[in-house]
């Protein structure tokens, strides 16, 4: 169990995806630091069961139907959560994902690929699977933070941005993915900026390969057991396992706490066994 944050208690958070795998873990931690929690998912049914399980613990959290793409939906949530807890301290936009048709079948292409009707290859992907990648992960960040950093003005506050290992590393077949999560990067230093004299702090965390149900059909096979990739994976992190999404609290705690990281902005936190630092030799 790690330690509590005393600054945190009271406060409030708002978690994107916070229905998800990785950002329900989150938002469940915050809750527990005494935070009330306002979790924004597209599907409602999942933030109800995460904010079931947070006042089951004596936690407070409210869970909002919101698609972060949806202009109109954020305003609204956001307007909700400031009538209900007050205005938001800490902002996590931790929706976000990837789409078949920004996925190419194999890793490296080669020649005969391009007669295989199987294989879908770079020129197959379409702009529709590209936009609905740039789009979720993209303006799904930028748009939240437009209506969630006015109630941080005048009081300060800090966003929290989920990035990848797929920003300063490529990762092979998910172009779209790789090159929105670069963006997310790119975004987080530009905001840092942008309102570092207004007291916000705006950083990352880049987890590395945890596995959740939106990489299930990456890193499974069918059978349950580890697909190729995943074993290529694990041979490129030195902690030799996969990420539990409890290794990624002691970094968001860190981040969010302005008595523990109140002098860092702009950067992005790599959570990944190493797998950055490994040049593979
Ligand atoms: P997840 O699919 O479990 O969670 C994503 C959540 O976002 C889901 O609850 C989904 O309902 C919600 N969501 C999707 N589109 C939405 C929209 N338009 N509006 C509102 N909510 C929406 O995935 P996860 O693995 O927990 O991923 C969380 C974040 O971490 C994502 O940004 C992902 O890209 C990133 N990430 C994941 C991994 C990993 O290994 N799983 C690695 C690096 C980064």
């Amino acid at each position: 169990m790690l330690p509590i944050h005393p600054s945190l208690k009271g406060k409030v958070a708002v978690v994107t995806g916070g229905g998800g795998v990785l950002c329900s873990c989150m938002a469940k931690e915050l809750a527990r630091q005494g935070m009330k929690v306002a979790l924004l998912n597209r599907t409602l049914e999942k933030a109800e069961r995460i904010k079931n399980e947070i006042e089951e613990r004596g936690g407070e959290a409210l869970a909002i139907s919101c698609d972060v793409l949806d202009v109109e939906r954020v305003k609204q949530a956001a307007e909700m959560v400031a009538d209900v807890y007050g205005p938001c301290d800490v902002l996590i936009n931790g929706a976000g994902g990837n789409h078949p048709q920004g996925i190419t079948t194999k890793e490296i292409l080669e020649l005969q690929d391009l007669e295989n009707q199987d294989i879908t290859t770079f020129f197959d992907l379409t702009t529709e699977g590209f936009s609905y990648v740039f789009d979720l992960n993209i303006l799904g960040t930028i748009i939240p933070t437009q209506h969630f950093l006015k109630q941080m003005i005048g009081r300060g506050g800090t966003i929290i941005n989920i990035s990848s290992m797929s920003a300063p590393r490529p990762m092979t077949k998910v172009p779209a993915y790789s090159a929105a999560k670069a963006g997310i990067e790119n975004f987080t230093k530009w905001l840092a900026v942008h309102v570092a004299e207004i007291g916000v702090r705006v950083n990352a965390i880049a987890p590395g390969f945890f596995l959740t149900k939106q990489n299930e059909h990456l890193l499974k096979q069918p059978d349950g057991s580890y697909s190729e990739r995943t074993k290529k994976i694990l041979a490129h992190t030195p902690m030799g396992r996969l990420g539990r999404p409890e290794d990624l609290l002691g970094t968001l705690l860190w981040l969010v706490d302005d008595q523990t990281s109140g002098f860092v902005t702009g950067t992005v936190i790599p959570v990944d066994g190493g797998f950055l630092a490994y040049a593979g030799v």
